[in-house]
């Protein structure tokens, strides 16, 4: 077993280290960073600071120009990308339009590829994915009720979605719906739609705790549209199937993002640990600090490991579904304890916005609910676990 991160890879980490810090940091304040992520006129900012320094869009096969990183090539390139929340945006690797770009890399035709997985790799364009419905799939995609009814040419879609995220500004919708006739009738199938038609209707955006994602999160309406057999992506009836090609490695790059802020969060608590004083000594020599420090340190290195393996799993080919369904809970839940340790640590500032670990606090907790909510994590594994495939 060799720990060793291969020297182009420390380099890259290094270079994208040094952009955050020096280019992105800086703009944390940027009003444009509002309740709602930043916006769009912020984001093409962003973007372009990194394409000026090569670093867009790391995860994208070269073709599409892209760097063409595997998944263990992710883990270190997101982390050092998540030091700031800005900095995938920057990068152009943030939620959704990275799991997007990987589930097209995988499952698009060439048509498709060249239509939409071209602009949105160059950061030009963001897309979305819809998929969970108020009272319908969420947790349970089985319930899926958004219809797709076959017609002459192609499908006719109805139904609202919900939680939407990036949804306001994005040029296209990946949209899951069910059949609701033919051969293949109840089969969950992805379609791809421009944004700008009249029949997709954004209803309302959510105000929710976190505010890292470009667009925020909407309710959305699809009424009627009519999407051409060749939008269908991939095979009919494939929904589910492609559902896990995306959502196994792009709930581990939710992970090595999150990975990156927990970073941030213990080096700015560190900092004002072993700065400010009580009681005649710092506040890192105080038992109670210093093992909180200790603490994170812990969560930092096991969610590390635990992302680095699932990475590795994937790299060889594997479906990986089992590892990146435990290295999600572990790290998601490791990293609200970090989050939470570090406001702990800085005391009444860790409650302002003087630093960035309140908002780090805020963004992380979602990140225990999307992408599969711990339970339905623990569920599935206890199932294979039980069933003796664990
Ligand atoms: C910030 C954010 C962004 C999102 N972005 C998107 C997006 O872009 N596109 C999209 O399609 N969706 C998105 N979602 C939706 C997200 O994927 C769902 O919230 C998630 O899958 C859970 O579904 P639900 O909210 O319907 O919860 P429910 O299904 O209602 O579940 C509620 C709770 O029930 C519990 N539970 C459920 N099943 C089990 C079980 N088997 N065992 C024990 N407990 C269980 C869990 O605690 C769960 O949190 C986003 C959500 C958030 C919060």
């Amino acid at each position: 077993m060799d720990f060793a991160i291969p020297t182009d890879l420390q380099d890259l980490s290094a270079r994208i280290g040094g952009f955050v810090r020096d280019e992105i940091i800086p703009l944390e304040k940027d009003p444009r960073w509002g309740s709602h992520g930043p916006s769009e006129d912020f984001r093409l900012e962003l973007v372009s600071r990194a394409r000026a320094k090569g670093l867009l869009a790391s995860h994208v096969p070269v073709e599409f120009g892209g760097l063409g990183l595997g998944h263990f090539g992710r883990a270190i390139a997101f982390e050092a990308a998540g030091y700031s929340m800005l900095g995938p945006v920057a990068l152009h690797c943030a939620a959704p339009d990275e799991g997007n770009m990987h589930l097209m890399a995988e499952v698009a035709d060439q048509r498709q590829k060249e239509r939409w997985l071209r602009p949105l790799a160059s950061g030009e364009s963001r897309s979305c994915f819809a998929m969970t419905e108020p009272m319908g799939a969420g947790s349970d995609p089985s319930l899926l009720q958004t219809v797709a009814e076959p017609v002459a040419g192609g499908y006719r879609i109805s139904g609202r979605k919900w939680l939407i995220t990036g949804a306001e500004d994005a040029r296209f919708v990946i949209i899951m719906a069910r059949l609701s006739s033919g051969e293949r009738a109840g089969a969950a199938t992805m379609f791809l739609a421009d944004m700008d038609q009249p029949e997709i209707v954004l209803e309302r955006q959510l105000d929710s705790m976190d505010s890292s994602f470009t667009g925020g999160h909407w309710v959305m309406r699809f009424d009627n549209l009519f999407v051409p057999e060749e939008d269908v992506l991939g095979a009919v009836g494939e929904g589910f199937r492609y559902a896990q090609v995306r959502l196994a490695p792009a709930r581990l790059t939710h992970c090595m993002r999150w990975l990156g802020s927990a970073v941030r969060a213990q080096d700015i608590a560190r900092d004002y640990a072993t700065r400010r004083t009580a009681f005649g000594k710092t506040l890192a020599e105080h038992e109670g600090i210093g093992f909180m420090l200790a603490d994170n340190d812990m969560d930092i290195h096991t969610a590390r490991l635990a992302i680095w393996h699932a990475a590795w799993v994937l790299d060889q080919g594997h479906k990986g579904n089992m590892e990146s369904s435990r290295a999600k809970v572990i790290c998601s839940e490791a990293v609200w304890r970090v989050a939470d340790r570090c406001v702990q640590i800085l005391g009444g500032l860790g409650l302002t916005r003087d630093t960035v670990v309140e908002r780090i606090f805020r963004d992380v907790r979602a990140f225990r609910v999307y992408d599969g909510p711990s339970e339905v994590h623990r569920w599935s594994l206890a199932r294979r676990i039980a069933g003796g495939r664990g």
